[in-house]
């Protein structure tokens, strides 16, 4: 039998969010319920084990019931080592794995290897390559010095770290009560011996920092589209420039099909409806606007949602006029109206072989992507 003790006892303090970090959502799914799926979905695991403080128990117990997850609850102690014993005090299985709340990305085969090497070996723990060499030191005095430096047979430590639950009981019922161990392989290698390494994954990190939880929290992607008639008579504005060109795009506004497409690409990564819905050409209020106004508005929509933007790409479909000499000036624009460096803005120009309703030159078209990032 094989209990899993999820350790979700701190305060998590360092990544400042007001509230116990294992609640804070990545992709729409609290950090705790991540970790949690990644145990209760296996079919190997017997029974869960929640090691966390009174105050979070109803708010990791509505996470668990949403994904159908039988756990126990139990109080955590005033440090990890005597929140861990707890948490195997109330395992019933011979072999407990413990893993760290806060550590959501760890993949079913790290588990799988942690869990068969502590069924063969009496432990495994999951342990990288540090990508820094590490050094030892000692101190003379109050000058310290290195020893020897090394990424030679040094690791860095991570969870899971699977056990014999028997084992694991006596290292605890050995340790003294001075002694501290950051996590529970220094306190099996020092009481009970050899404990074995077991291949981790650099993508199993531990969410500590607010940064932490940027990379997969916050990035959102949008993509828009948009396509005016080209007639005699009207400027034709593409990204807030004006191009030189006989005929230009006919519309309620100036017709900026570029500005056009990036304000809906923007707006679909926000999940903000479109320009459409929120500049109807039924109000006279735009007529003739331009579109530098409608895009600022944008922005200021996005802004307030707590939207930035991290990069916007377009494709510019147009037979005639030749782009090329504009893409320069058009990047410089879009990248300053966005508030970004022009490296973050990607200005593509193509023809349409003469094919469809660009390629006859009745129009002009343009497809957005954009990049922003939530806070
Ligand atoms: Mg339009």
């Amino acid at each position: 039998m094989i209990s899993a003790i999820l350790v979700c006892a701190g305060k998590g303090e360092r990544a400042n969010f007001g509230f116990n970090k294992l609640l804070k959502e990545i992709d729409g799914v609290p950090v705790f319920g991540k970790t949690l799926y990644a145990f209760s979905s296996r079919e190997d695991i017997d029974e869960i084990i929640v090691v966390c403080s009174a105050a979070d128990e109803d708010a990791f117990s509505a996470i668990a019931k949403k994904l159908g997850a039988k756990v126990v609850f139990v109080r955590g102690g005033a440090d990890r080592s005597s929140s861990v014993l707890a948490g195997i005090k109330a395992a019933k299985g011979d072999i407990t794995i413990i893993h760290d709340g806060a550590r959501p990305f760890v993949t079913q085969k790290v588990i799988s290897d942690c869990l068969s090497s502590a069924a063969r070996y009496g432990s495994g723990v999951a342990c990288v390559t540090p990508t820094d060499t590490i050094a030892q030191t000692a101190f003379d005095g109050d000058d310290e010095y290195i020893i020897s430096a090394s990424r030679a047979n040094v690791y860095n430590v991570q969870t899971p770290q699977a056990f014999d639950r028997a084992s694991l009981l006596k290292a605890f019922a050995l340790k003294k009560e001075n002694e501290t161990f950051t996590d529970e392989s220094g306190l099996y290698a020092k009481y009970i011996g050899r404990c074995k390494v077991s291949a981790g994954d650099k993508d199993n990190r531990k969410l500590t920092l607010p940064e932490d939880f940027a990379p997969h929290g916050n990035l959102r992607a949008g993509v828009g589209f948009d396509l005016h008639r080209l007639v005699e008579g009207r400027k034709l504005i593409l990204g807030g420039i004006e191009i030189p060109n006989p005929k230009g795009l006919l519309g309620h506004s100036d017709a900026d099909v570029l500005l056009h497409a990036v304000s809906d690409a923007l707006l679909s990564s926000a999940s903000k409806g479109d320009i459409g819905k929120l500049f109807p050409d039924t109000d006279p209020k735009y007529e003739g606007i331009s579109s530098v106004t409608l895009f600022n508005e944008v922005k200021t929509i996005l802004e307030e949602s707590g939207y930035k933007i991290v990069n916007v790409s377009a494709v510019i479909m147009a037979q005639k006029p030749k782009l090329s000499p504009y893409t320069a000036a058009i990047t410089k624009n879009l990248a300053a109206l966005c508030g970004i460096d022009e490296s973050r803005v990607g200005i593509t120009c193509t023809t349409l072989e003469g094919l469809g309703i660009v390629g006859r030159e009745e129009g002009i078209a343009v497809n957005a992507y954009c990049l922003t990032e939530k806070s």
